[in-house]
Order: C-alpha cells, then sequence, then structure tokens
C-alpha cells in the first residue's frame, strides 16, 4: 500500500487513470501530458462561478450565471434563422433559453413542466434577456440538487476533448493527491518560507479546485498566493533550463585568445576616430572572456548608433592574430553586405582574407565559398544564417560574432557548438534594439551582458515630428529643400502585410510617384525583391552621395550606415512597432548635421499606434523605448523569440511578474550550488519536451 503512494506522480502515466486509453493518451500527448503530474500542472486558464443560484428576477446581461426554474413553454420559432426558445420560470421572474442548434431529443424533453438548471451567459436577446446554448440538467426536486462546492476550472484544450472530460480526469488526479500520493515539491522549503507561500500539493489542490468564495479576480490576475507558489518554479525552472545549456557549452574547451598585439594598433591608427570609452570598456570584458579558454557567451547591448561593429571588430582580430577564423553573422543581406564592404576596408588592409556566404549564393560561387571556409583560407567568413547550416565546415572557427541576436534563436545558440572541431567558438552576440533589464536576465540568463552605454561624439539627436498624411505635399517640399541644400533622405514604406512582393509593389509606386513630384533629385528605390547585386550597387551609390533621396522599404532597418542622409520620412509608421520604429529612425542622426524623422501617420490611429507615435516623439533613448514597448505590447513580442520557447510560459508572465526575477537568479543560484539534484527535475516538469538542448 504504501509502495502504491510512493510512486511519484510524476513518473505514473495518464493511462493509470480510469477511463484513459490509448486513444485519450495520445490526445494528451499532444499537448505535452504524459504522466499525471503533467495533468496537475495543466492549470486552468479561467474559472466559473456555479456555486450559487441566482434567482432569474435578479439577472443582468453579460454575467455568466447558474439558474434553476420550470419550463413553462416551449416552441420553434422561424424568424431569420430557426431556433427551439424555451421560456423558464422560477417564480421570481422569466428568461427565454434559446437553442439554434437542437436535436429531437432535446425538443422532446425540454418541454412544458420539466425542471431544469441551466449555466451560462445571460445576453440581450430579442426577447429580453436570453441565454444562447446554456448547459442544462433535469432535476426532480431543485431543492435537492447540491449545487458546486467548488469554482468551476476551465481548461485549455484541444479539439475532442470537452471541458466535462477535463473536469472527469481532473477530479481522479485530485483524487489521487488527497489521498496521499507523492507528489515531488522541488523548491527547497527554506527558499519558500520568507514569501508565506504554500506548498505544492495545497497549491495545486486550490487552483484547479478552488473553494466557494475564492477571490475570483485574484485568480484571473494570477495574483493569488498559490499562484505566485507556481509563478516562481515557473520561473525558476526557465532560468535554470539556460544557466544549464550555458553549462553545457561551457563545459567544452575554447581557443585561448589574448590580445591582438600585432593586428590591434595598425587597425586603429588607420581609423578616423578612437573607440569610445564605452567601447574601450565592453572590448575590455570581452578581451577578459576570450583568454580564458572557455567559451565566451556575451551579449552586447548598446543603442542604434553606439559603435558596436567595431567592438565586435576588436574581438575579431583577437581571434584571428591567433590564427583561428572569424565567423560575422547577419539577420538579413542588406545588413550583411554592409559588414562585408566595411570588414573589407578595415581588414583587407592588414592581409586578413575574407569570404561572403548568404542563402542567395549558389552553384559555383557556393562551392566555392564552402572550400575556402572549410581549408582555412577564408580568416573571416561574413554572411546570413546561411553560415551555421550544417553544410559549413569550419576549418578552426574560433569566434562567432551574431549582430542583432533578437531574431535568432537559443537552438541556433547551441548549434554552433558543433562548428569548432574539437575547440568551441567564443560567442559573441549583439542586439540591435535595447532589451528591458527583465527581460533580458530571464530571456538571456546564459549570456554575460555588456552594455555600451554611450554614443560616439558629435551625434545630434534626432529630431521627431509626426505629421498627418494629408500633409504630404509640404513634406515632398520639405525633401526637396533639404536635398537641393547637399542633404540626404530615406522615404520609408511600410505595410501591414508582411509579403515581400507587395511591399516592393506599394514602394515602387511610392518612388514613381515622387520622381514625378521631385523631378529635379536622383531618387533611387531598393526593396528586398532586387538581386543582391543591385541592392549593394544602390546603397553603394546612395553612401557615396550620388543619390539625393533613397525609398526603400524596412530592409533598411537594421545597421545601414549612411551619416550624410539626415531626413527620413516613415510613411504609416503606426503599422510598425516600436523597436522597428527606433531602428529605423537611427539610420539617421550619425552625421554632424542636424536630423528630422518625420512620422507621416494616417487617421484615425489606434490606440497603441498613439502610444508608439507619442513615444517616439518624446525619446531617442533606446532602453527608454523598449522599456515603452514591452509595456505596450508584452514580452514574446519584444523579443522576437517565440520559437527560443523561452516565451511560452504557462503560468508567469514575464512583465507582469518581472518583479520576482532578482529572487529567481538567487533561487537559481542556491538551487546549482545546494540541489543540483532538482535542476533537471524542474526543467522536465516545466519545459518537458520544448526543451531537448538541455540534453545536447
Ligand atoms: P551600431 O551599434 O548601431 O551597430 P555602428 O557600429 O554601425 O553602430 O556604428 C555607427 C556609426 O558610428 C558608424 O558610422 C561608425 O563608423 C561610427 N562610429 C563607431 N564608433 C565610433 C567612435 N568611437 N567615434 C566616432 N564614430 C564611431
Ligand atoms: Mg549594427
Amino acid at each position: 500500500m504504501s509502495t502504491v503512494l510512493e510512486q511519484s506522480l510524476g513518473r505514473s502515466a495518464v493511462t493509470e487513470l480510469k477511463h484513459v486509453g490509448d486513444k485519450l493518451a495520445e490526445k494528451l500527448a499532444k499537448l505535452g501530458i504524459h504522466s499525471i503530474q503533467d495533468l496537475l500542472f495543466h492549470l486552468p486558464l479561467r474559472y466559473q462561478d456555479r456555486t450559487r443560484i441566482t434567482p432569474i428576477g435578479a439577472l443582468r446581461p453579460n454575467v455568466d450565471v447558474v439558474i434553476e426554474g420550470e419550463i413553462m413553454l416551449a416552441d420553434v420559432v422561424f424568424g431569420k434563422r430557426r431556433s427551439l426558445a424555451v421560456r423558464l420560470q422560477d417564480g421570481t421572474g422569466t428568461i427565454t433559453l434559446r437553442f439554434y442548434h437542437f436535436s429531437g431529443a432535446q425538443k422532446n424533453n425540454l418541454k412544458k413542466g420539466a425542471r431544469i438548471r441551466c449555466y451560462g451567459e445571460v445576453r440581450r436577446g430579442r426577447a429580453g434577456l436570453e441565454l444562447y446554448h446554456p448547459e442544462y440538467q433535469f432535476v426532480e426536486d431543485l431543492a435537492a440538487l447540491p449545487t458546486e462546492d467548488t469554482l468551476t476550472p476551465i481548461y485549455p484544450s484541444t479539439e475532442g476533448l470537452t471541458q466535462a472530460r477535463w473536469r472527469q480526469l481532473m477530479t481522479q488526479v485530485l483524487m489521487l493527491l488527497k489521498k496521499g500520493r507523492a507528489i515531488d515539491d522541488l523548491i527547497p522549503a527554506p527558499l519558500l518560507a520568507p514569501y508565506g507561500l504554500p506548498d505544492l500539493r495545497s497549491a495545486l489542490l486550490y487552483l484547479h479546485q478552488p473553494p466557494v468564495g475564492a477571490n475570483l479576480e485574484e485568480l484571473e490576475n494570477s495574483q493569488h498566493p498559490t499562484q505566485k507558489r507556481l509563478i516562481m518554479e515557473e520561473l525558476l525552472a526557465h532560468n535554470l533550463s539556460l544557466l544549464k545549456m550555458r553549462e553545457t557549452i561551457q563545459q567544452d574547451r575554447a581557443p585561448v585568445l589574448p590580445p591582438a598585439e600585432k593586428l590591434k594598433a595598425p587597425f586603429l591608427n588607420a581609423l578616423p576616430f578612437s573607440p569610445t570609452n564605452a567601447q574601450q570598456r565592453v572590448v575590455n570584458e570581452i578581451q577578459q572572456d576570450l583568454s580564458k579558454g572557455i567559451p565566451m557567451l556575451r551579449l552586447v547591448q548598446g543603442d542604434v548608433g553606439s559603435g558596436k561593429t567595431l567592438v565586435a571588430a576588436l574581438a575579431a582580430l583577437s581571434a584571428l592574430e591567433q590564427g583561428y577564423q572569424v565567423a560575422l553573422m547577419a539577420p538579413t543581406e542588406i545588413l550583411a553586405e554592409q559588414h562585408f564592404k566595411n570588414f573589407q576596408s578595415w581588414f583587407e588592409p592588414l592581409g586578413i582574407s575574407m569570404a561572403w556566404l548568404a542563402g542567395k549564393v549558389k552553384g559555383k560561387a557556393r562551392q566555392a565559398a564552402l572550400e575556402v571556409i572549410a581549408n582555412g583560407e577564408a580568416q573571416l567568413v561574413i554572411g546570413t544564417h546561411a553560415l551555421f547550416q550544417e553544410e559549413v565546415a569550419f576549418a578552426n572557427l574560433g569566434l562567432a560574432i551574431i549582430d542583432e541576436q533578437h531574431r535568432f534563436g537559443v537552438h541556433q545558440r547551441l548549434a554552433l557548438k558543433q562548428k569548432g572541431k574539437g575547440l568551441s567558438p567564443h560567442q559573441l552576440i549583439m542586439t540591435a534594439t535595447p532589451i528591458p533589464r527583465t527581460l533580458a536576465m530571464s530571456a538571456y540568463a546564459d549570456l554575460d551582458t555588456s552594455i555600451i552605454d554611450e554614443l560616439p561624439p558629435g551625434r545630434t539627436p534626432v529630431n521627431t515630428v509626426a505629421i498627418d498624411q494629408q500633409r504630404r505635399d509640404q513634406i515632398i517640399e520639405r525633401i526637396r529643400n533639404a536635398c537641393l541644400s547637399g542633404r540626404q533622405a530615406y522615404w520609408v514604406c511600410t505595410l501591414i502585410e508582411e509579403s515581400e512582393a507587395l511591399e516592393a509593389q506599394a514602394a515602387e509606386v511610392t518612388a514613381q510617384e515622387l520622381k514625378e513630384a521631385l523631378p529635379e533629385l536622383n531618387i533611387a528605390l531598393v526593396h528586398g525583391r532586387l538581386k543582391p547585386q543591385e541592392k549593394a550597387d544602390i546603397m553603394a551609390d546612395f553612401k557615396a552621395g550620388n543619390t539625393h533621396l533613397l525609398v526603400a522599404t524596412t530592409v533598411i532597418e537594421v545597421g545601414v550606415d549612411v551619416p550624410n542622409a539626415s531626413l527620413m520620412i516613415i510613411e504609416n509608421p503606426e503599422r510598425l512597432g516600436l523597436a522597428q520604429l527606433h531602428q529605423l529612425r537611427g539610420r539617421v542622426g550619425r552625421g554632424t548635421a542636424e536630423s528630422h524623422c518625420v512620422l507621416m501617420y494616417q487617421t484615425p490611429l489606434s490606440q497603441a499606434g498613439k502610444l508608439r507615435i507619442q513615444a517616439m516623439r518624446d525619446t531617442t533613448d533606446g532602453f527608454k523605448i523598449a522599456e515603452i514597448d514591452l509595456e505596450i505590447r508584452g514580452p514574446g513580442e519584444v523579443l522576437g523569440t517565440r520559437q527560443t520557447g523561452l516565451m511560452q510560459m504557462r503560468i508567469a508572465d514575464l512583465q507582469r511578474d518581472g518583479y520576482l526575477l532578482d529572487d529567481i537568479k538567487r533561487w537559481a543560484e542556491m538551487c546549482q550550488q545546494q540541489a543540483p539534484h532538482i535542476v533537471q527535475l524542474l526543467i522536465d516538469r516545466w519545459l518537458g519536451e520544448n526543451i531537448r538542448y538541455g540534453q545536447v
């Protein structure tokens, strides 16, 4: 008997339950539910209060209620749509139950004189208050039928699994728990004690069956102590999984890379400027990591234009000087190309050979690139994520630099491990958009962070204005004046749909319109559908000052660097997210001329649209913008890393619960040191199969 009780629910398959056969088990497996414990962690989305019966006379619209009474009449009515209307009374009032879909049996059973209890939402209908398709049951003696004695949970579900089925399953599971079957309470009691939070068993029992009188509002806002108990556990599990990944990577050896004595001086001497203090500090932090022989995992955050590329270049030199290869990956081809040009001008004078690889490099060119990467002839390889595909073998990759990281997933980070041939490459990750501290702490718990908190000297803050589309003519005039006085401008076209083809088409139309309106200017068009060489030529022309106005789609969002461009028009900025707008605006304000950004919006603006435009006008500080963005959109969107699996939390919400992260970090450290045996158990419980990389 005791052995049964001790058998942890974490190791009991769902099929151990009554009425759970292979078919149901399969359905549950699709939701990641394999063990009985998994079922317990399948928490209700929300609750209904079926514990009280509301007198019909007291009903108000838009409230979920339980009512009961006697049927006065039932009729099939023919209106716009045929329906079965059942009139119910309880002595305090009457109400109509309406069924648009009904069976013959239903029609026969719902007859005058029958007594029923119903649950549903009260709505205003054709005949006053109505309940549409309520759940109902027949009762002989209304007074004798007990009401629910707990709140009724509503579970996240999947096709073919009704709420009734879920409740039935959970009732069985909770019964086991009540009988004393073991569930591993993984969080050490001393950690929980200061918070006054309940133990796991009580928390789960409560959340699956909150008692009468439980505070629904508190529960719905995830503010109940039982929820906090689970939220903290989930955050801890996520944090631990990232730390574990870091550990996995750092178990490997990495090349020892001392500072580049020979290459650094000639490189810096050839630069027209010297590094800022912030750049210098971050380079030192990186250099410390590189000299240790353990794979570096470092995230460099810096606002647009803070000079992350120079930091990357200095890190690259350390690897190159020791004879290791460096890979630099950017998320878009335009950005990768720009890096390629930039590094060419910086590094080729130093005798460093480079290779280029992107998805669009095909055939012989691809073969040739793959060959020089594999035999080590190419010392610096620049490209898009094509760089880290399986077929790309490096001779001796020492450092991987990932620019604008938030578009890449955690898995790619791990895949890099395999590219180093014995030694794992160091990883330097640079983000385009600053990440709010709370997010960075949990989303990048596996990375050390450096922040470039200073812009190079001589920058003038961009002046941002918002103008209604109706004043388009005035804006065109403004471009004319700016360009004729020697400045350059961007006109950015945006589209709601994420279709490169449609976007390109819209940009073509705009370019044509502007060419007609501004015949005296050189106007060029760049979009994602152009061939790489065409794009490169257009960008080069613009950079050389041959083009006055560049009409572009959001392809210029990241990284493009043309200091003489000092005016940017963003058409329909309300269609873009804040991070994207901030990135775009970062294309101007890079030189000494005073720069302007015109947000040319279309009325009416949505509330979120207004907030975004307001934020853009109020500040140019990327960290502030990131915080506001997080408030408006929530963390999954801000990070753009849904695919990492990280944001798919079950009960925690990084924004709402961000204030807990300092504590979680401490918990994670204590677990690692004092209770290492629970680490994997927690990860399995909360991340389950989402987190294969834990075992790499
Ligand atoms: P981001 O951080 O957005 O990637 P970049 O690396 O593209 O910024 O740098 C933006 C611009 O600032 C480039 O033109 C670059 O040459 C210039 N720059 C970088 N560092 C300095 C510096 N220390 N002093 C002056 N200009 C700099
Ligand atoms: Mg950059």
